[in-house]
This record gives structure tokens, C-alpha cells and sequence, in this order.
């Protein structure tokens, strides 16, 4: 059995029903997810625009892309034909872009929105409270063509097994506290995207509804040789 067969069947044996697993096939060529594709993952997530734009059209239709990387203003127009699910909104510029765009272009883009916990600075995303005060129900009810799913996280690159959890427990935290003040009437708010290859058990026990995992399945990427 090929590595990536033989990981994605230990990986959903693991999995809980209500966990969706993306396939994170950033830096891999468009053979390694056909591979995945062939063993039933339709869910791949890129984190550069060009590289997803470059993949899609070789690949199977029917596969759902998921942008997880920092996404810039002037990409937005081009990713929201191909893509599923944006995990990676962390500014409000942003978020006013993509429904801009996707007013333009008459449709609608589902979207999460990205939480800063961990302890490094240079990732991305809103800090909770941030979140909480951001997000109105006059946005909400301006913002036509966004439809916002749930929220994005990821937990400090540390072995701190605590750490860990604690950086979960408030992503899923923030995510109860949207779900239960301004996305009430929300019938799709519904999903919390938190977990890599290093600590997706960590987040599954602490509410995780989406893992993105990447060198799992396929292996060490290119540029980190
Ligand atoms: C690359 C990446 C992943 C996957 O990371 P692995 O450690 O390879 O599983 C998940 N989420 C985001 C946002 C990423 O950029």
C-alpha cells in the first residue's frame, strides 16, 4: 500500500462522524492528490492562490478546495470561482472584499473566520474579543454574499500538550460565544476548522469539526527539505 493510502485509512479510522478531514496538498504535485482522490477525498486545501488556480483545471471538477493561507485583497477575485470554503478571513477588509467580490460575480462564498491564539506573532487572524465586538448584526444582515461557517485556528508550535488545549479551548470557546450571541439565527454556522499533522487529537477532544492535515498524508513538503 502507498503512503498516502495506508495514512488516510489509519487517519479515518481515527476520525469521529462529525470531523471532516481536509487534505492539505499545498506543494504537492497534482499526482499526489490524484492519488487521495482515488482513495475518496474529495477536500484539499492550498494555501497559495496560484498554485490552486494552477492545480484545479488538471484535476477531477468535483473536488472541493479550501483556501487556508493569508489571503491578499487583489487574489480575491480569481480564487472565489474555485473555491469551497475560505478558512483564513482575519481582517474585516478582507471579509468586506470577498462579499464584494462575490457580489460582482453574483454568488455566494462560505467562509470561516481566522482566530489569533497561539503565541507567535506572526500568524495571522482576529483576536477573540476582537471577534466578538466585530461581528455585528448589522454586518451581518450588509454582508449578503458571504455566509460565514464558523471560525479557524491554530494552536501555538509548541510540544506543551497544555498549551495546546488551552489554545483549542478558546478557538472553540469564541466559536460557542459567536454561535450562541450573533450567529443564533445562523442555521449554517456550524463548523470549527483547528487541528494540523502535530496536534489534530488534541483538537478533536477539544471540539474540532475540520482538520487540515497535510504532511500526514503526503509527506514532508518540498520546501521544507
Ligand atoms: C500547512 C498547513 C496545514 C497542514 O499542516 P501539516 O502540519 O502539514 O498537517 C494546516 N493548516 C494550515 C493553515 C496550513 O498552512
Amino acid at each position: 500500500m502507498s503512503r498516502i493510502t495506508d495514512s488516510l485509512e489509519r487517519l479515518r479510522k481515527e476520525l469521529p462522524e462529525q470531523v471532516t478531514l481536509v487534505a492539505v496538498s499545498k506543494f504537492h504535485p497534482a499526482e499526489a492528490i490524484s492519488e487521495a482522490y482515488m482513495d475518496g477525498v474529495r477536500d484539499f486545501g492550498e494555501s497559495r492562490v496560484q498554485e490552486l488556480l494552477s492545480k484545479a483545471p488538471e484535476l477531477p471538477s468535483d473536488i472541493r478546495w479550501h483556501f487556508i493561507g493569508h489571503l491578499q485583497t487583489n487574489k480575491v477575485r480569481q480564487l472565489i470561482s474555485h473555491v469551497t470554503l475560505i478558512h483564513s478571513i482575519d481582517t474585516m477588509r478582507l471579509l468586506e472584499k470577498v462579499n464584494e467580490e462575490a457580489s460582482k460575480a453574483d454568488r455566494s462564498v462560505d467562509v470561516l473566520l481566522q482566530i489569533h491564539v497561539a503565541a507567535e506573532e506572526t500568524k495571522f487572524g482576529f483576536a477573540p474579543d476582537e471577534l466578538t465586538e466585530a461581528i455585528t448584526p448589522e454586518l451581518l444582515e450588509r454582508l449578503r454574499n458571504v455566509r460565514i461557517r464558523g471560525v479557524m485556528g491554530m494552536a501555538s508550535n509548541t510540544d506543551d500538550k497544555a498549551r495546546i488545549t488551552d489554545d483549542f479551548n478558546r478557538i472553540r470557546s469564541c466559536f460557542d460565544k459567536l454561535r450562541h450571541g450573533v450567529m443564533i439565527h445562523s442555521e449554517y454556522f456550524d463548523t470549527v476548522s483547528m487541528g494540523m499533522s502535530g496536534d489534530y487529537r488534541l483538537a478533536i477532544e477539544a471540539g474540532s469539526t475540520m482538520i487540515r492535515i497535510g504532511s500526514d498524508i503526503f509527506g514532508v513538503r518540498e520546501y521544507q527539505r
